[in-house]
Formats: structure tokens, C-alpha cells, sequence
């Protein structure tokens, strides 16, 4: 039975019945994982042929790369060969889905990218493979997270990139203005794990949830501070709450006036309802995986960035021979 604080959260995100119970019915009853690869390599058709599912529920409209595939559910890819070869890495279609903004950004050439909340790497690759960046810095600030970020990096053949294990703020102080594009997947309550089945106690808690508000507002405060003119931030998660999400966003863009959220025409579907500013949220059950939330940001200005990045924050290139 949904408990009491999942009925709450329902009946705020879905004007009528059927949307809410839906909702309730996902957290209750997990569907088959759906995922996607993203090749770092040209796809392979042998592989293509075999594996490939159809493409999932998306429109016309989306601008969905050659470099992505959709996997069928029976389709185990840490078994796979190619996955250790770092020909593919793989991804929840929600995170492709979340992600997605980034490939229809028309930025300057070899941008700067900065991947603030970063391990395991998904998100880095992603935007590593979309817009060719000329830098990536990727950053974890939990130390035994960064293992495995610079493990898949190096895998996937992710270079230019360099990690580092900096707090938020202290980023903001050591490369202000510095990056054309800020990713900001933010630590969130995780609410939609429980749609893969995966055991996530006090998610809908409110303690919880107000925690992890907080954090987000000061990592996104921080992660802005990066921002070049004329760049991009792209801020997500993967939970529900409004409170982690548009209200987020919403507090940010009002003390941020330099900031704007803009549309993103191939989600106009899942445009939230639940703030003026465009941001869009993705529930489980619509064949897209677990279920977040993606809103791009702006900053005025035009580019490129030209800030000095000091040689010592680019201390820790990712290598070949990276465990
Ligand atoms: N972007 C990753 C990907 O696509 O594979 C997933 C990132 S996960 C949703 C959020 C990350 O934020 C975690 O790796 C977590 O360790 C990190 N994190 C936790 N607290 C943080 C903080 N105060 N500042 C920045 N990042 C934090």
C-alpha cells in the first residue's frame, strides 16, 4: 500500500486521479529496467542487430544521436565484452532522457565542461560524447566515489579529462566564470530507485527531502559561480518532490537574475506544471525508466570563456592505464 506521505506527494504533482494513481501504482510495483547504451565508439551492427530494442516513446522532435542505442530489457550489458573494452557505457533511459538538453546546445568550439556532482560518470560521458568538449573536469567530492568515475572515464576513453575532489564552493572560488557548461545532477532523496525496485527508507520524508533541498541550493549556487557568460548550466535529479526540484530552481532564479531557464522543444510533453519557468519532469511508467527531473539554465552574455585555469586543479588527468 502506498504509505501516506507517497498519497501526499501524489495528489501535489497530479491535478486528476488517474495521473496519481498511476504514479502510486510505479512506486509500488517496479517495471522491467529500460536502458540504453551510449557508444564511445562507431556502433557496432552485428550488435545492433541482435540487441537493439525499439526506439523508446519519444517524438519526432527528438534530436536522438546515432550514438545511443536502447537496449531490450534481457540484455545484461556488464556482461557483455564491449562494456569492459569501453566501446559502450550504460545509462538508465530517464538519465538519457534528463540529459538530453545538452544535445541541442550550439556551443562554442572544444567548450569547457564542468561535471560538479560527477561519479560514476554517466552524465560526463553523455556530455562528453554530444559536444566534444575541449576540457572536462570532472568532480566528486566523495573520495570513494572517485574511483569508479575515473575507472569509466578512462574505460570509455573519455580525454581530455581531468578529476577532482573538490567541494562545490571551493570550485566556485578556484574557476570562477570558467566553463561554457555546468552540469549540476544534483545528490538528491532518489525517490524514483524505488521504481527499479530498489529499497530507498524515508525518501518521502520530509526531513529528508528539506536536507537535501538545502544542499541542492547551495550546490547550484556554487556551480552558477562557474558559469561563463552566455553559458549553460543543466541542473537535475532523479526524485520527485517539488521541493528538490522546481521550488529549487524557482528560489535560484530569483536571486540569480543573470540566470534564465529555457525551453527545450523535444520535451515539451513533460513540461512541469508545477512552475512558470520551463523545467520538466519525467514520471515512471512511460517507457522512459525511472522517472527525474531536467531544467537547462542560461547565463546572459555571450562567450566563450577565456579564464586562466590554474595547472594544479588539472592535477589528475585521466590516463589509459587508470585502474
Ligand atoms: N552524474 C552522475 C552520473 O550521471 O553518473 C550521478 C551523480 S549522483 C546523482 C550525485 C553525486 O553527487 C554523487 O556522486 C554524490 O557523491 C555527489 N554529492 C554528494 N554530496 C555532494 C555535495 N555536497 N556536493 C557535490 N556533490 C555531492
Amino acid at each position: 500500500m502506498p504509505s501516506r506521505l507517497q498519497r501526499n506527494l501524489a495528489q501535489r504533482l497530479f491535478p486528476d486521479e488517474a495521473g496519481s494513481a498511476a504514479f502510486l501504482e510505479a512506486l509500488q510495483s517496479p517495471g522491467p529496467e529500460q536502458r540504453a547504451i551510449l557508444w564511445t565508439a562507431p556502433p557496432d551492427p552485428v550488435w545492433r542487430e541482435a540487441h537493439a530494442a525499439t526506439r523508446p516513446p519519444v517524438t519526432s522532435a527528438w534530436p536522438w544521436p546515432d550514438w545511443l542505442d536502447p537496449v531490450s530489457p534481457g540484455f545484461r550489458p556488464g556482461q557483455d565484452p564491449r562494456h569492459e573494452s569501453g566501446a559502450f557505457y550504460s545509462l538508465d533511459l530517464s538519465s538519457v532522457w534528463a540529459a538530453s538538453p545538452l544535445l541541442t546546445l550550439a556551443t562554442p568550439p572544444e567548450p569547457r565542461i564542468l561535471d560538479v556532482c560527477a561519479a560514476p560518470g554517466g552524465k560526463s560521458i553523455f556530455a562528453h560524447r554530444a559536444l566534444s568538449p575541449g576540457l572536462l573536469l570532472a568532480n566528486e567530492v566523495i573520495g570513494k566515489r572517485l574511483g569508479i568515475l575515473r575507472h569509466n572515464l578512462a574505460r570509455c576513453g573519455i580525454r581530455p579529462a581531468f578529476t577532482q575532489r573538490l567541494d562545490p564552493a571551493d570550485l566556485a572560488t578556484a574557476l570562477p566564470e570558467a566553463f561554457d557548461v555546468v552540469l549540476v545532477d544534483a545528490p538528491c532523496s532518489g525517490q524514483s530507485l524505488l521504481t527499479k525496485g530498489i529499497e530507498n527508507p524515508g525518501c518521502f520524508h520530509d526531513t529528508v527531502i528539506q536536507h537535501n533541498a538545502r544542499r541542492q541550493r547551495r550546490i547550484l549556487t556554487a556551480a552558477a559561480r562557474t558559469v561563463g557568460p552566455g553559458g549553460h548550466l543543466l541542473y537535475t535529479t532523479c526524485t520527485f518532490s517539488p521541493e528538490e526540484n522546481e521550488k529549487v530552481i524557482g528560489w535560484f532564479l530569483k536571486r540569480t537574475p543573470c540566470f534564465h531557464a529555457l525551453p527545450v522543444p523535444h520535451l515539451d510533453p513533460w513540461r512541469s506544471r508545477l512552475h512558470e519557468a520551463p523545467s520538466y519532469r519525467l514520471f515512471p511508467g512511460e517507457g522512459l525508466g525511472a522517472g527525474g527531473f531536467s531544467c537547462l539554465l542560461r547565463r546572459e552574455g555571450t562567450g566563450p570563456v577565456t579564464t586562466e585555469i590554474q595547472p594544479s586543479l588539472l592535477a589528475y588527468p585521466v590516463r589509459q592505464e587508470d585502474p
